[in-house]
């Protein structure tokens, strides 16, 4: 994965906690999941294509 590319969340687990992005990645730790709205870095291409923001 790319540290400096922003993922965007798509849904969480509520009985295991891992967070899916638009692009498809399942995130086991979801503090690992950057969204746009936080910072300037890069958001990822394909969850933005995917449905995200
Ligand atoms: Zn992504």
């Amino acid at each position: 994965m790319n540290d400096n590319t922003m993922h965007i969340e798509k849904s969480r687990s509520l009985w295991n906690g891992r967070s899916t992005t638009f692009c498809g990645l399942t995130i086991p730790k979801p503090e690992k999941v950057w969204f746009p709205s936080l910072s300037g870095r890069p958001t990822c291409a394909a969850c933005v294509a995917n449905g995200g923001k």
